[in-house]
């Protein structure tokens, strides 16, 4: 039996699991699904050849260093630069808000400088520390582009309106002065050559690591091992037993055709009328491959229930004391941290997600002793 357990094969059970297996230890890992990479499983479509991103598109991105170096020994990165249009009022125009987007949306050909003062005039300034999306939204590029762009989309992803959201969902984009439509501003950039799921079946390639698909990991089961890293959701470890923190789920109506659909790799939709926030044509993730068919899935977004796949989660103001009260629970339990988008409730991109496993199987294995106490997490949730 190994002494320790994984629980999820995403990247932060499976960079976990790596990490204490090169440190000389037999580690565990289990997952309920039929695969590894979690939310980044890709998968080759058997008709078209097309690499498909499963649970939605995932673009890589980062700033850090060690997750960079991290991930090139498992995997050529193609270059990939991630630009994004959206339709709204049946017009299309690009993403994230820059020089084109507005002079498209306003009719006008404005330098940067004269865009910036324009966007001034159009913020509301009286909101010096916007607290809300809808806030955030409007101090930055005032309420026209808000309610082109932002409220009716917002409103479908999230399931409410953009005045109870928080204002750091939108600080995720920039509003640039410039042509750059690169939709992220990080250094590093790109798309695993051979898709997301190769990487982490190399990751747990290791003589010492033993994987379980088709495994759900129950509590009862924690207590065999000298200490297990749980990356489900957090409620769950519980049995919901206080109840269910919010999350939004995705259904996917796929879309197959000849060519080209759409032209780019996601258009996104504004307008509220529309059901579905976005449409990713996969083939375009892959631009170094060609295919004659095409595979695109349009992504409805709608309240995560019984049985269905936590995507994002929601964090209002109900769920932070809800999460609270089963974070207080998880630290008094014994041999367990929590760790990842699930384990900790919050908004992770991959990036993050890697960074944080990297450090929390570090500080584990500097800290574990006779008689040490593992904290339950090594990243505050709250
Ligand atoms: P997950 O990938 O969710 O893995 C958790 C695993 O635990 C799952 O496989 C699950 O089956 C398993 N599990 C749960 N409970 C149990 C149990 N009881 N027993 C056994 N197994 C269990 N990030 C980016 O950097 N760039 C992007 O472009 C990007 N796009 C995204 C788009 C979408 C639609 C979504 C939802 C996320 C996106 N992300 C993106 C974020 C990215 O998906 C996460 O950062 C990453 O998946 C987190 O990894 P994880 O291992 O913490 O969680
Ligand atoms: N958003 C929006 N319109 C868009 C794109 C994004 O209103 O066309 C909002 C939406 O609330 C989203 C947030 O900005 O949740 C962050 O966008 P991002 O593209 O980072 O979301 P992701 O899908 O990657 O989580």
């Amino acid at each position: 039996m190994a002494k320790f357990l994984a629980v999820g094969a995403g990247f932060s059970g499976a960079v976990i699991a790596r990490t204490l297996a090169e440190a000389g230890h037999e580690v565990d890992i289990v997952d309920a699904r039929s695969h590894v990479a979690g939310n980044c499983h890709t998968e080759r479509d058997a008709e078209t050849g097309v690499m498909l991103h499963k649970y939605g598109p995932h673009i890589f991105h980062t700033d850090n260093e060690r997750v960079w170096d991290y991930l090139n020994q498992f995997t050529e990165f193609m270059p990939y630069t991630n630009r994004v249009k959206t339709t709204s009022q049946g017009k299309v125009y690009s993403l994230p808000i820059n020089l084109l987007t507005i002079n498209q949306f306003f009719g006008t050909a404005m330098s940067p400088s004269e865009a910036r003062d324009f966007i001034e005039s159009q913020a509301d300034l009286s909101i010096e520390d916007p607290q809300t999306f809808e806030e955030q939204a409007l101090r930055f590029v005032g309420r026209d582009l808000y309610e082109a762009f932002f409220k009716g989309y917002t409103q479908k992803q999230w399931g409410c309106s953009p005045t109870q959201l928080p204002a750091s969902i939108l600080k995720r984009l920039p509003v640039r002065f410039n042509y750059n439509d690169n939709y992220f501003f990080h250094k590093y950039q790109g798309m695993p050559r051979d898709g997301y799921t190769a990487i982490v079946e190399k990751i747990l390639d290791h003589p010492d690591i033993i994987l379980s698909l088709n495994t759900t990991f129950r509590r009862e089961q924690a207590s065999t091992y000298e200490h297990v890293f749980y990356s489900g959701p957090i409620d769950g470890y519980f049995d919901y037993e206080l109840g269910r923190l919010g999350y939004r789920t995705l259904d996917f109506r796929e879309i197959r055709a000849q060519g080209d659909y759409q032209g780019c790799a996601v258009m996104n939709y504004g307008d509220e009328s529309v059901p579905y926030t976005r449409i990713a044509e996969h083939k375009y993730f892959s631009p170094w491959e060609e295919h004659e068919g095409t595979v695109c899935f349009a992504e409805y977004s709608r309240a995560c229930e019984d049985g269905d796949i936590p995507y994002y989660p929601i964090r209002l103001t109900e769920e932070q004391e809800l999460l609270r009260r089963y974070v207080a629970l998880a630290k008094q339990q014994e041999s367990v941290t929590f760790v990842g988008r699930l384990g900790t409730y919050r908004y992770l991109d991959m990036d993050v997600t890697i960074k944080e496993a990297l450090e929390a199987a570090d500080q584990f294995l500097t800290l574990r002793g006779p008689g040490q106490k593992i904290p339950a997490f090594f990243v505050d949730p709250i």
